[in-house]
Parts: C-alpha cells; sequence; structure tokens
C-alpha cells in the first residue's frame, strides 16, 4: 500500500529545535507517522512534551544548546543511547539575524555561524556514527530560500551564506555516504509562520514586500514543511538523495 511507504514505525528520530515553530511541526508529522521521537530545545518546554505524549506519542527529550560545540556530539550519543540505534537526525534548530553586512558585529556572525553551520556539520558527523553502523540512516537539515536567494527588503547576508552552506553540506554527504545506505536531503521554506518571522510579518515595510513576493496568497505553515519532512525522512522518498526541496509558496519562480 502507498501509505505504509510514508509509516515510521520503529524507526527513531533525533529533531533539534523541536518543542516549537517549524521544528514542532516536524516532530508532529515523524511522530504521528510511528517514529519514536526524541525532542531537543534550547529551552525545555516541559507543556510541550507533555501535549505530545498525551497525543500517544512515544517522545523523549534532551536539552541541548547547539551553540556549545560539544552539544552536538553528546546530544547524539545522548539520543543514541536511547534505544542503541539512530535512524533520522533532523538538524532544524537555527537562527536568523539580520543587518548591514558593513556594520555586522562578529557576535552576531559568530552566533549565526556557531548554530546554523557548525552544529549541523558536528551534529551530521556524530550521526554517521551509529548510521554507518547500521548501514541505514536519513539526514534532514533545514536550509532556506535565503541559501538561493538574496532576500530583500531585509539585508542578511550572513543568514544567507550560513543557509547556502547548509545546502552544499547536505549535498556533499549525500554524495559521499550513499553507498553506505544513508541518504541526506534539505528542505529549503520560504517565509513561514513561526516566531521567527513573527516580527517581519508585523513590519509594515517588510511584510507587503515578503508577501508581494510569494506568488501563492498565503503563508508557509510549520504542517506545509512537516509534511514534506515526513516524505523525505520515509522510504516514501527511497530514491532521493541530495536533493533540497524548496517549499515557498512560489517565491523562487519569479
Ligand atoms: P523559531 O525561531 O520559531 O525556532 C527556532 C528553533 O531553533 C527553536 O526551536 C529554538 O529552540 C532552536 N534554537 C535556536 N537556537 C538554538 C540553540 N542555540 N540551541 C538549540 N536550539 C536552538 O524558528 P523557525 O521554526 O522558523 O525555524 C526553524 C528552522 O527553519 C531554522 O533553521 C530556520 O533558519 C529555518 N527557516 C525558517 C523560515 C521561516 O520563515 N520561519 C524560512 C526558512 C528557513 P528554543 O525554543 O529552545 O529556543
Amino acid at each position: 500500500m502507498i501509505q505504509d511507504l510514508f509509516r515510521l514505525d520503529g524507526k527513531v528520530a533525533l529533531v533539534t529545535g523541536g518543542t516549537r515553530g517549524i521544528g514542532l511541526g516536524i516532530v508532529e508529522a515523524l511522530a504521528e507517522a510511528g517514529a519514536h521521537v526524541i525532542v531537543s530545545s534550547k529551552v525545555p518546554k516541559p507543556e510541550v512534551i507533555a501535549r505530545l505524549k498525551a497525543a500517544g506519542h512515544t517522545i523523549d527529550y534532551l536539552q541541548a544548546d547547539m551553540q556549545d560545540p560539544a552539544a552536538p556530539a553528546k546530544l547524539v550519543a545522548d539520543a543514541t543511547a536511547i534505544t542503541g540505534r539512530l535512524d533520522i537526525l533532523v538538524n532544524n534548530a537555527g537562527v536568523a539575524q539580520h543587518g548591514d553586512t558593513h556594520s555586522f558585529t562578529e557576535a552576531n556572525y559568530r552566533r549565526l555561524m556557531d548554530i546554523n553551520v557548525d552544529a549541523v556539520f558536528r551534529a551530521c558527523q556524530a550521526a554517521l556514527v551509529p548510521m554507518r553502523k547500521q548501514q541505514s540512516g536519513v539526514i534532514l537539515n533545514i536550509g532556506s530560500i535565503s541559501g538561493y536567494i538574496s532576500n530583500i527588503p531585509q539585508p542578511q547576508a550572513a543568514y544567507n551564506a550560513s543557509k547556502a552552506a547548509v545546502h552544499m553540506l547536505t549535498k556533499s554527504i549525500a554524495s559521499d555516504y550513499a553507498g553506505e545506505g544513508i541518504r541526506a536531503n534539505a528542505i529549503a521554506p520560504g517565509y513561514i509562520d513561526t516566531d521567527m518571522t513573527a516580527g517581519g510579518f508585523a513590519n509594515p515595510e517588510w511584510s507587503p514586500v515578503w508577501r508581494g513576493m510569494t506568488p501563492m496568497p498565503k503563508v508557509g505553515t510549520p504542517e506545509d514543511i512537516g509534511a514534506a519532512a515526513l516524505y523525505l525522512c520515509s522510504a516514501a522518498s527511497s530514491y532521493v538523495t541530495g536533493e533540497v526541496l524548496v517549499i515557498d509558496g512560489g517565491y523562487t519562480i519569479r
């Protein structure tokens, strides 16, 4: 049956930044498909974890500040220790910061690259250990349309560069580990309704530009990304690797 390809029963998934926004949308999609999901975030949100468990999902929680260079390896090791395997890693945790390049602070640049790029690389590195032992696994990284286009009206060169790095890291891992049964893909969302974009959608100068440049007359939701994540993390996409799936209401068409 075609729907069986989208089931994740018996699979163990680790999702960073999984207690709100896009990450929570991904957690809900994977859990509904039957996965045992290990949710991580910097700020613990026991009420979200309790709600997921009350819905009947198999959920564990691990706190981790991904800006700490030691955190990704420890997180992956702790997650793998729970059931002795790791089938799916979703690198979703990320931060956005706009600002002119000529005055962008070193601290802001470092934070962006630490969380959006370095932590993703380190988590992939760590996840490849159990996945290589299993000779199977799926990595899903959350990139952005900003890895392809330069957003307007807000300048955000550092963020854009961080997401382009995520895309290329994904493709390279896909190429290097395809022979070991490991797939790596990314999703490049357009503007999605989360805490990250709330300020922009409330900004009378930004919001009309963002909406005007998106052909579809709606703002994307975490559920839109969750559905695509389920496809890319399940056997439904078993011949897909190195793909960066753009989900942007058509923004990048124009
Ligand atoms: P939110 O700001 O709503 O959530 C960000 C998530 O990242 C939170 O779960 C947060 O955890 C986690 N996070 C941030 N810093 C750290 C850290 N130091 N350690 C651990 N976790 C951290 O953002 P979105 O849900 O919108 O974004 C999710 C991903 O999607 C990001 O990678 C973002 O760049 C990307 N994206 C978003 C788009 C959008 O329009 N919203 C568009 C394109 C890409 P905590 O709750 O603990 O702070």
